[in-house]
């Protein structure tokens, strides 16, 4: 079985799940070379004090958001689950009590991104969650270890923002300049990713101000070390997205192989 790349995805505002852009068409056509067995998805929006796999075979999608149009909350993501894939998770994270979830579905993180890359929602999606409770090197250490599965017909995505602000973000005003240290933090951070030098971008919370502006919580920078962790020996890291929304979101997706 051909090795599937891993991909980071800045996902942005939720509205993107009905939009038409540059960014929505650059998810198409990534999902357009592709063809998976399953997903493992890492998003931003499942992060809570465990770590959790879905299990069900029919995943619900959740809308978790609130002050959207009604549009939003009627979209479906369908996909089927894979517990199978759940179970060979568990396998590689052992001894870590990783927890069979039947409650959580698919957030806004996965299915905002998944109807673009795949809309025909025929491909199994499991998500995984991301444990608040752990520092840095924690989330990136799992992503290690889930390796393999990029050799076993799995495309390993973490769903999130390498920048994402919403206090500084210009709700509305999409094509507003970047701040400066939107920018600064970005460049250091594909800098790094070039170079394959995980050390600072695992360490990020002493990469000074600007990456307390940039990720001022976890939540949306961590799904990126996941899939970091992923990386094999001389993989090259690519930009198959780039741009800055509102000022203050990284529409940045970062592909390993
Ligand atoms: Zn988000």
């Amino acid at each position: 079985m051909t090795r599937l790349p891993a991909i980071f995805f800045g996902h942005g505002n939720p509205m993107n799940a009905l939009a038409d852009t540059a960014y929505t068409r650059a998810w198409s056509a990534i999902g357009e070379a592709l063809r998976p067995r399953a997903i493992l998805c890492i998003s931003a929006h499942w992060y809570i004090p465990s770590t959790a796999v879905t299990v069900a075979d029919a995943p619900r999608t959740i809308h978790d958001f609130g002050g959207f149009p009604a549009e939003l909350y009627r979209v479906e993501y369908p996909a089927p689950g894979d517990p199978s894939l759940a179970s060979r998770v568990q396998a590689l994270l052992a001894p870590l009590d990783v927890r069979r979830d039947r409650a959580w579905g698919l957030d806004h993180g996965t299915w905002s991104v998944l109807l673009h890359v795949f809309p025909k929602a025929d491909v199994p999606v499991v998500q995984l969650s991301i444990d608040e409770t752990k520092p840095p090197a924690f989330h990136y250490e799992i992503g290690r270890l889930l390796a393999p599965l990029r050799d076993e017909g799995v495309l390993v995505i973490g769903s999130g923002n390498v920048v994402h602000n919403l206090h500084a973000y210009a709700w509305g005003r999409h094509e507003i300049e970047p701040f400066d240290w939107a920018s600064r933090f970005e460049a250091r951070v594909r800098e790094l990713l070039l170079a394959g030098d995980d050390g600072p971008l695992v360490a990020y919370e002493s990469m000074g101000p600007d990456a307390a502006l940039c990720a001022p919580t976890p939540d949306h920078y961590l799904p990126l070390l996941y899939v970091m962790g992923t990386r094999k020996p001389g993989e090259r890291a690519s930009f198959p997205v780039e741009g800055v929304d509102g000022g203050s979101i990284s529409m940045l997706s970062v592909a390993f192989g």
